[in-house]
């Protein structure tokens, strides 16, 4: 039985391989040419639809993560994991 939270976005590729572009469309990672190949293919796809919709606000919420974090992250990216 479906119910609306059964449609919500809960884990990576729920369901439909093009979710991934639909998350680079939103953060602006797409070319021009990308784009246009995934509005078109979202229009007719009900998954991808739920996806960018849980996905618009993600741009807003990345401008509030405090520069620290981002910097934490950066040097987290760097430095090789310390053996214990
Ligand atoms: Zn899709």
């Amino acid at each position: 039985m479906a119910t609306a939270a059964s449609t919500r976005y809960r884990a990576p590729l729920n369901g439909c391989p093009k979710q991934p572009d639909v998350a680079a469309f939103v953060l602006g990672a797409l070319t021009p040419a990308e784009e246009r190949a995934t509005m078109a293919h979202v229009a007719g796809c009900g998954i991808c639809q739920a996806t960018l919709q849980e996905f618009a606000t993600l741009p807003d919420l990345l401008a509030l993560v405090p520069r620290s974090v981002i910097e934490l992250i950066d040097r987290s990216r760097t430095t090789p994991p310390v053996p214990r």
